[in-house]
């Protein structure tokens, strides 16, 4: 469900079944001529449209401004935004802490930008993993009291963390495709190009293609809906196994 639709009956349903909360976390960048600003961000939610019609999920409204950086073009007319890891850090850990009160346990950014380093980060991701690290022990002190982990409550800790129980799993960050996802990863050519044109055509003009100057959109015009929905039967095997409920 859209949480902007939602009543408050079905929050605390979701709250109560534990449903996955997630959050298509993006940015506005130049992906050449022939494609849209908003193509990392838009993937992300109409995936989680997909997902959505096999299970239970809440989808945050999506938040756009993340940190583009000006790596692939200048902001002059090609229209990237960007805003610094160290303020999206503390607007994220405000907006982690503000849904951890609400009462969800389940929480997850889902992130398509800069993300062939994961492991190690990039600014928008590392910033809304710091993010949610702030925000849960924020939110465990202010519900605990200080001296929470050392209290005898909590002696089964490591017991409890090799289960799987683990409340620093309450907000995670993670990439829209993994690693080991056998798809060209690319920006702004056949596999982007090729993402959009089956999740969301509209965002791809292929009368642009001949406009393209740079080597990153050099295979762009190779692109096809067709490969695209192979790209989406895999993101849609990772979702499932990162989106548990
Ligand atoms: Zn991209």
């Amino acid at each position: 469900m859209r949480y902007e639709l939602m009543l408050p009956h079905q929050i605390r349903k979701a709250i109560a079944e534990n449903w996955p909360v997630a959050l298509p976390l993006g940015v506005l960048e130049y992906h050449g001529e022939h494609m849209a600003v908003g193509m990392d961000t838009l993937a992300v939610i109409k995936m989680l449209e997909l997902f959505e019609k096999e299970r239970d999920i809440v989808i945050l409204p999506p938040f756009y401004y993340g940190a583009a950086s000006y790596a692939v073009a200048a902001p002059e007319g090609s229209g990237s935004v960007q805003v610094g890891g160290n303020a999206l850090a503390s607007f994220g850990e405000e907006l982690f802490y503000s849904l951890l009160r609400i009462g969800f346990r389940n929480i997850h950014a889902i992130i398509h930008h800069q993300t062939e380093n994961f492991a190690a980060g990039m600014p928008t991701d590392l910033a809304f993993k710091t993010a949610g690290r702030q925000a849960i022990f924020r939110f465990l002190e202010k519900e605990r009291g200080e001296g929470w982990w050392g209290s005898e409550a909590m002696a089964s800790y490591y017991a409890e963390h090799a289960e799987g129980g683990n409340f620093f799993n309450w907000v995670q960050v993670h990439p829209l495709m993994s690693a080991a996802m056998k798809y060209p990863f690319d920006h702004a050519g056949i596999g982007e190009t090729s993402l959009m044109l089956a999740l969301c055509p509209e965002a791809v003009d292929a009368s642009h293609f001949e406009d393209n100057k740079s080597w990153y959109t050099a295979t762009a015009k190779d692109a096809s809906a067709e490969l695209g929905q192979k790209g989406v039967a895999m993101i849609m095997d990772h979702l499932r196994a990162t989106l548990l409920a």
